[in-house]
């Protein structure tokens, strides 16, 4: 039956449902909300498609509420991930040889039970394990996974499309091989979509995968990977395991099979690991491929000639939507002298105004920051940045953690433009501004450039387009994604492809081909219609 050429449905991206008081998918959401509320999840290993459950659990709490348990998940040990890679190596051969139509088949099957049947699972189980707003979840754990499984089969089409030249009497094809081997992906806890895509991307591609997610996100991860399963995915090819990512990757890459690596997470531990699978190089079949999008310290610069409450919208969402916990967040702030004080003024205003609570109540635009861990670091910042002498604390500061982890949206003004609290990454809802001189937008752009080891995103607010395009020029490898009168968050598969360099990670583009080609090995086949039949070259023939 596969004899026809055949193109994947046009994708388009999934619209972003509004979820309005009286609107149909609130009280759908809502619903689903109290259903899982009143369920207890024991959430198991899912190895070759069997459910295993190793009895060492942990608690999946709410971090808006610590006190209320959703279920446990089961932890994998060393035994599990043995059992993890030998289902991934057993499923490979035929995975791979199943058409690519009917590889995408299963990912645009899923979408599909995404955004119609399990719209509000999805929504709901992200928000709960995550602390998600209804809009955060939503163009999280529904909008962009959904845009993942539908655009990448058509990358993936485009890039099985590209051909060699040929000339008479030879064929020339290129066949895109999956990689020798399994690929590992790591998880974050910070999106769904982002569990979505590090081991569906890989997969689609013929790889068999290991996934281990994040332990704080494994309650929403566990309904994705059931999703996939009802949309027909076959045993081992995508297995779930849980638990410690020490003891995981000591096993997984210690494999002589191990072929690729899918992170995103910290730039230090992605560091840590690259030197692991270094040091473990003679061991593998193949030179591994590593693919990691790590942290970022993302800036919003302010020109003399911004608008003023488009920026202060763009530095609100940008800065403290999902509560700064987006590798995108805006987290400095780069203010001009001349107009310094109506953006701080208009800023304090607009912060102070600013909900937070569970986000079960909907009214809230912020809910908690995701663990304790978490909630220490980023308090102990605010308070050395209130007691460094070089510091004011604008708006926020304020920490409580003793029903959820809560952090106020946080402006500290700092007088030292290199001050921790301007270069390192907090992932929290904490934004420091620092005051230019703007007669010297030069000065400006080396600093904003200069600051921080990442190379994520950055936003410049500006109206006069002469003065954007030198800031974008002097800008150019400060960010791996450039907003203009934007926030510098919310990237949408197939509009703006993400991911950044210098410390920030590979830069591989999710939610492009890019990403996609990372995970074949081309192999080149010449077929020859016209054979020579003898060896000899016709300038041999004679010596005149
Ligand atoms: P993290 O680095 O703590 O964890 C990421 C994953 O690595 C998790 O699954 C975790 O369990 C695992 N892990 C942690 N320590 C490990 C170890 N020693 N060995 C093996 N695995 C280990 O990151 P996080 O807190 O989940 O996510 C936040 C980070 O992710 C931030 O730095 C953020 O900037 C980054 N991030 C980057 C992007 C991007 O596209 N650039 C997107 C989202 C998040």
């Amino acid at each position: 039956m596969n004899n026809g050429i055949f193109h994947i449905p046009h994708p388009v991206n999934e619209p972003v449902f509004g979820y309005a008081p009286g609107s149909p998918e609130r009280t759908a959401l809502k619903k689903e909300i109290a259903r899982l509320r009143a369920t207890q999840l024991d959430i198991p290993l899912i190895i070759g498609g069997k459910e295993v459950r190793t009895g060492k659990t942990a608690p999946i709490r709410r971090p808006d509420a610590h006190g209320e348990v959703l279920g446990v998940y089961h932890l994998a040990g060393e035994a599990e991930v043995r059992m993890a890679i030998e289902a991934a190596m057993a499923a490979k051969a035929e995975w791979a040889a199943l058409p690519w139509e009917e590889r995408a088949a299963v990912f645009l099957k899923t979408s599909e039970l995404i955004s119609v049947k399990y719209r509000a699972l999805m929504d709901a189980s992200t928000m709960l394990c995550q602390s998600k707003t209804a809009h955060q979840a939503e163009i999280d754990a529904v909008c962009e996974v959904t845009d993942f499984l539908r655009f990448n089969p058509l990358y993936m089409e485009q890039i099985y499309a590209q051909q060699p030249e040929n000339v008479k009497g030879e064929w020339n094809r290129s066949a895109y091989r999956p990689l020798e081997g399994f690929v590992y992906a790591v998880t974050p806890f910070n999106f769904t979509s982002i569990a979505a895509n590090l081991p569906s991307a890989p997969a689609m591609m013929g790889n068999t995968v290991v996934w281990k997610p994040a332990s704080n996100a494994v309650y929403s991860n566990y309904m994705l990977m059931k999703l996939y399963m009802e949309a027909g995915l076959p045993p081992g090819v995508i297995n779930f395991l849980p638990g410690s990512g020490g003891l995981i990757s000591n096993v997984v890459l210690s494999s002589p099979d191990f072929a690729g690596f899918h992170f995103t997470g910290s730039t230090e531990v992605f560091r840590s690991l690259w030197k692991q699978i270094a040091s473990n190089l003679e061991r593998y079949r193949t030179y591994p491929r590593i693919v990691g999008e790590t942290g970022g310290k993302d800036f919003i610069l302010i020109d003399p000639s911004a608008d003023l409450p488009s920026t202060v919208a763009a530095v609100l969402r940008g800065a403290f939507e999902y509560q700064g916990q987006k590798c995108s967040a805006a987290s400095r702030l780069y203010l001009p002298a001349s107009r310094a004080k109506e953006f701080t003024e208009a800023l304090v205003e607009e912060i102070s105004a600013i909900p937070m609570g569970e986000i079960t109540d909907f009214r809230n635009f912020m809910g908690a920051v995701i663990d304790e861990t978490a909630f220490d670091t980023i308090r102990g910042y605010i308070e050395r940045a209130k007691n460094s002498g070089q510091a004011r604390i604008l708006a926020g500061g304020t920490c409580d953690k003793s029903k959820g982890w809560f952090i106020e949206p946080t402006l500290i003004l700092t007088e030292d433009p290199r001050s921790e609290s301007m270069v390192n990454e907090i992932f929290g809802p904490v934004l420091t501004a620092y005051v230019y001189d703007d007669r010297d937008m030069e000065a400006a752009y080396r600093l904003v450039d200069s600051t921080s080891p990442y190379g994520l995103t950055g936003a410049i607010m500006a109206t006069d387009r002469g003065r954007i395009n030198r800031a974008l020029t002097a800008l150019q490898n400060a960010a791996g994604n450039l907003y203009i009168n934007d926030k510098p968050t919310g990237a949408v598969v197939g509009r703006q492809p993400f991911g950044g360099a210098r410390a920030s990670g590979t830069n591989d583009k999710a939610g492009s081909y890019l990403n996609l080609l990372r995970w074949v090995s081309a192999v080149a086949i010449k077929e020859n219609f016209a054979p020579p039949s003898s060896w000899r070259y016709p300038f041999m023939m004679g010596d005149d």
